[in-house]
């Protein structure tokens, strides 16, 4: 069976999180694979950049976890073929209370994604900017986290709080979780970013993808316009970097799934 959940995690807010969510999603979509993206966070970005109006939104993340509805019932198609969001709004901001009083309460979206395995290729799951309830679930559904990080030294301290709790959730509960680093925002002519880059290398070795994400405007630009970067612009190197990312990821699930 082939690796299809990605948990895309990162408790740093604006470190690429939805951007590669949905970048590498519509890359994968763009090579023939049926992609769903689960919006885990209240703030609802991911479908925000889908050109969706979350708040006229009824059939959401948080009716999949707490509602026990039909899972297939909340999954919207998007603009990109193959590509499916099943959306988030502010309601999921009540969701960690509520799904601490449940019993399997690291388990919910693990259960509630199941019946729908089946359907897609790959499960994206955009991360809040926390370790909370919502990120410790998709963790504990995924097969692969897929950490985003900025190549700044600031941004590599984050990364310990991080990694225990990847360590807690693979000893507790899920074992196969695999992590992988995703450099973004990558100024590539900045010296203090190249070396930070190569830090990155030397503190995880092999846990790194090969491609590098760079810092530009379009991607803010795409997010505005409700389209993914691939669409927005095909030819840029931004939308060239993600396909080569989908390509690692591709390969990567054919060879140890
Ligand atoms: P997160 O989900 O981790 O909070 P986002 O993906 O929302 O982060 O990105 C935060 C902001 O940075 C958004 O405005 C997004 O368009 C922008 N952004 C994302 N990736 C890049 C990049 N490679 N270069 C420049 N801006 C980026
Ligand atoms: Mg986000």
């Amino acid at each position: 069976m082939m690796v299809k959940m990605y948990a895309v995690a990162n408790h740093k807010g604006g470190v690429g999180k939805t951007t590669t969510c949905l970048s590498l999603g519509a890359a994968l979509a763009e090579m023939g694979k049926r992609v769903l993206l689960v919006d885990l966070d209240p703030q609802a970005g991911l479908t925000g950049a889908l050109g969706f109006r979350p708040e006229e939104l009824s059939s959401t993340t948080y009716t999949l976890l707490l509602d026990e509805a039909d899972p297939k019932s909340a999954v919207l198609p998007t603009k990109v073929s193959g590509l499916f969001l099943i959306p988030a709004n502010l309601d999921l901001a009540g969701a960690e209370a509520e799904l601490l009083g449940e019993i399997g309460w690291d388990r919910t979206l693990r259960t509630a994604l199941s019946p729908l395995r089946e359907e897609y290729d790959f499960i994206l799951l955009d991360c809040p900017p926390s370790l909370g309830v919502l990120t410790v679930n998709a963790l504990m559904a995924a097969e692969r986290a897929i950490v985003p990080v900025q190549t700044e030294y600031l941004a590599l301290r984050s990364l310990k709080h991080l990694g225990e709790v990847i360590t807690k959730v693979q000893r507790r509960g899920n074992p196969g979780l695999k992590v992988k680093i995703l450099r973004t925002m990558h100024q590539s002519r900045s010296r203090h970013a190249q070396e930070a880059s190569m830090e990155l290398e030397r503190l995880f070795p092999g846990r790194l993808y090969r491609t590098v994400i760079t810092r530009t405007v379009r991607f803010a630009e795409a997010a505005r316009a409700g389209l993914p970067i691939t669409l927005y612009l095909p030819q840029s190197p931004a939308a060239q970097q993600y396909r080569e990312l989908a390509k690692e990821v591709l390969r990567d699930a054919q060879e140890e799934g």
